[in-house]
């Protein structure tokens, strides 16, 4: 292939093969953009694939000028050429129906470069140059077997609307892959599938947990374990279901700096330590660690209880059931950019305050017929209506929603676990 430049210059006075030119009809009756392409042939003339599709031969039926004038291009202070004396091109103005890489040749065309292909421009990527080579002078690779043509093709059909395009889509938060205007509906109805399915869960462990707790009390105790300090004293407070503590104190291992009165040995709450071997244990959240630290401690007083929180922690469900988003929405994606919901903590983290709202929330959860509050706001523009599990997230979204932009925020509630609808939503991100 001859991409001498002598030759270039006499195809068109000006601009380089992979360089982009445009066509005029001497008659004007035609115009065509595109890029030079060199001659397939020594002799032959040069070719523009235009971004039409078309592969036009400058057989003489063509005047032909260079895309940017001479003055355009010396204003732009980017470079202009590679190393190679390719024409340079970037993310945005790469001609991508004419000239892609190797990956892009495989990944959008299911080409390769042909035997002898030389690149005739550069893509600039993150370090240095990646060869562009003419699409229209790449080899087909052979058809793929059915089951990976099937992959193929669905890597590149949206899961919601079956828009197709040559390059795969983009992976929404549910690992589908959608097209750009169908991302955001799409992450919405995720989410609220999330937030239906992470409610009944959590009714279902907690109405286990109840069920446990009427079967069997002795085998159920509340467990709040406070933070390891370096000298290893730790509080510990464990409760049965109706209140009765089976173990109140704080373990203190170390001599110097055991308070009398205040701290206990570990040698003296054998017993009390003791009564916790067997039951299902429920904290607020995941200390396995600091359980697994206690056990050590106590490990030659009351032998190897081996202990865990396997019994559930009741925060994690609780923040599902109250489905609070986080306070940090992005508009115009709320659900794509941000669909974490928020962490839920305990009005008190005194151990008694604590337990008895583990016993609430469990209780509410286990007992209470699935509602939604929904919080829908009345600004025409907006008209965000999100539902919520509880009214305290709802109040609680609708005061920061108000308070960052002045909008008015109106609540209902519904009953059911059944999807929202998604109606307005879908209308929004259109
Ligand atoms: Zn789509
Ligand atoms: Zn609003």
């Amino acid at each position: 292939m001859i991409t001498d430049r002598t030759t270039d210059a006499l195809a068109v006075p000006g601009a380089q093969v992979g360089e982009r030119v445009v066509l005029t009809a001497p008659t004007g009756s035609a115009r065509h953009a595109g890029v030079l392409l060199p001659p397939l042939q020594d002799g032959e003339p040069h070719r523009v694939h235009t971004d039409k599709g078309k592969v036009l031969r400058l057989d003489g039926t063509w005047l032909a000028a260079p895309e940017r004038s001479t003055s355009d291009r010396r204003r732009d202070r980017r470079r202009q050429y590679c190393d190679d004396g390719r024409p340079i091109y970037r993310h945005g103005d790469l001609p991508s129906g004419q000239l892609a890489t190797r990956t892009m040749l495989r990944q959008r065309f299911r080409r390769r470069p042909a035997d002898g292909q030389e690149p005739i421009a550069s893509y600039m990527a993150y370090k240095g140059y990646a060869p562009l080579y003419a699409v229209a002078d790449a080899e087909k690779l052979p058809a793929l077997p059915p089951a990976r043509k099937a992959a193929w093709d669905q890597a590149r059909t949206c899961a919601r609307c079956n828009a197709v395009q040559a390059a795969p889509y983009a992976k929404g938060v549910d690992d589908r892959r959608y097209c750009s205007s169908c991302l955001e509906p799409a992450a919405a109805a995720w989410w609220y599938g999330e937030r239906v399915a992470g409610r009944v869960a959590a009714g279902a462990w907690a109405a286990d947990l109840l069920a446990d707790v009427r079967r069997a009390p002795e085998k159920v105790a509340l467990v709040y374990l406070g933070y390891p300090t370096s000298v290893m004293s730790q509080d510990i407070l464990a409760e049965t279901w109706d209140g009765e503590v089976l173990l109140s104190a704080r373990v203190c291992e170390s001599d110097a700096f055991f308070r009398k009165g205040k701290d206990s040995r570990p040698a003296d709450l054998a017993e009390a330590f003791g009564k916790l071997g067997g039951r299902r244990l429920i904290s607020w959240r995941g200390d396995e660690y600091w359980l697994s630290l206690l056990q050590e401690t106590m490990r030659e007083h009351s032998g190897d209880l081996g202990l865990s929180f396997a019994g559930g922690h009741v925060g994690p469900h609780w923040d599902e059931w109250r489905a609070e988003r986080s306070p940090h929405l992005v508009e115009p994606c709320p659900f794509r950019t941000e669909h974490r919901l928020h962490r839920q903590e305990p009005p008190s983290w005194r151990p008694p305050e604590l337990l008895a709202y583990v016993r609430h929330a469990v209780t509410e959860m286990a007992t209470r017929a699935s509602y939604w509050w929904r919080a829908t706001c009345l600004d025409t523009e907006c008209g965000l209506a999100l539902p919520f599990g509880s009214s305290a997230s709802s109040d609680r979204w609708a005061e920061r929603h108000h308070r960052k932009t002045g909008h008015i925020v109106g609540h209902t509630t519904e009953t059911g676990t059944t999807l929202p609808d998604l109606v307005h939503l879908e209308g929004r991100a259109s």
